[in-house]
């Protein structure tokens, strides 16, 4: 006779937990957030030439090319593939930018690289020196995504994270787009000794600093402080 009101009872109970796993799963809206490493070169000769720009661009005398990360800075790669961003990053020494060259033999390279699906890949430790933003290395992470003027929704979310995984471990106070380094100029954050060595910039695109920014509002970072509010 028990088991047979058992039964029933087994059943909803068995349903009742299928429909909690469910709504857990459903209710998981963005995926999980995980990094891999996949580091580039980081040896003597980039340490020594990290050293060297931030004494003579940044005019900051260092014993070890590490930063304290104020500000994050969003790029896209240009160059279409993962591996292609990987290869251009990778040297510790630049070679095919006659543009940029004469300021530093240092390579450009960012500590995090987006790829197209929204795969994470951390290059370097996150606060090593980096070359990508001209007046602003010295305190900012910079982040590229893998594309151009293409940058895909996975990517967004993938930015909205990493922006708030650094948040959370770093004293960030502001979020760019590398095209609005500029309007630092002569604010106390912008640290370059050749006023001259200035770059043109559209990466990563207004369209995509509007959707994350909207998306980590809660964060209150600043932006380029001509578009204060
Ligand atoms: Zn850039």
């Amino acid at each position: 006779m028990k088991t047979r009101f058992a039964l029933p009872k087994l059943r909803c109970q068995l349903a009742c937990i299928a429909a909690l796993v469910s709504l857990t799963v459903c209710s998981a809206q963005s995926p999980v957030f995980r990094i891999i490493e996949k580091p580039i070169v980081f040896d003597e000769e980039r340490k020594l030439l990290s050293l060297d720009y931030l004494i003579r661009r940044h005019g900051i005398q260092q014993s070890a090319p590490y930063i304290k990360p104020k500000m994050i800075v969003l790029h896209w790669t240009a160059v279409p593939t993962l591996q292609a961003a990987f290869d251009l990053f990778n040297p510790s020494v630049l070679t095919d930018r006659p543009d940029i060259q004469a300021a530093s033999r240092l390579n450009i390279s960012v500590p995090f690289l987006v790829d197209r699906d929204g795969t994470i890949y951390r290059l370097l430790p996150d606060t090593v020196f980096t070359r990508h933003c001209i007046g602003l290395n010295y305190c900012a992470i910079g982040i590229e995504n893998v594309g151009n003027n293409n940058l895909t929704d996975a990517q967004l979310d993938a930015n909205v994270q990493l922006v708030r995984y650094l948040k959370q471990r770093y004293a960030i106070e502001y979020l760019i787009g590398h095209y609005e380094y500029k309007d630092f100029i002569g604010t106390p954050l912008w640290k370059e000794t050749d006023s001259t060595y200035l770059t043109s910039k559209t990466d990563p695109g207004k369209e995509f600093m509007k959707n994350v920014r909207r998306q980590v509002k809660d964060l209150k970072l600043k932006g380029s402080p001509l578009q204060a509010e």
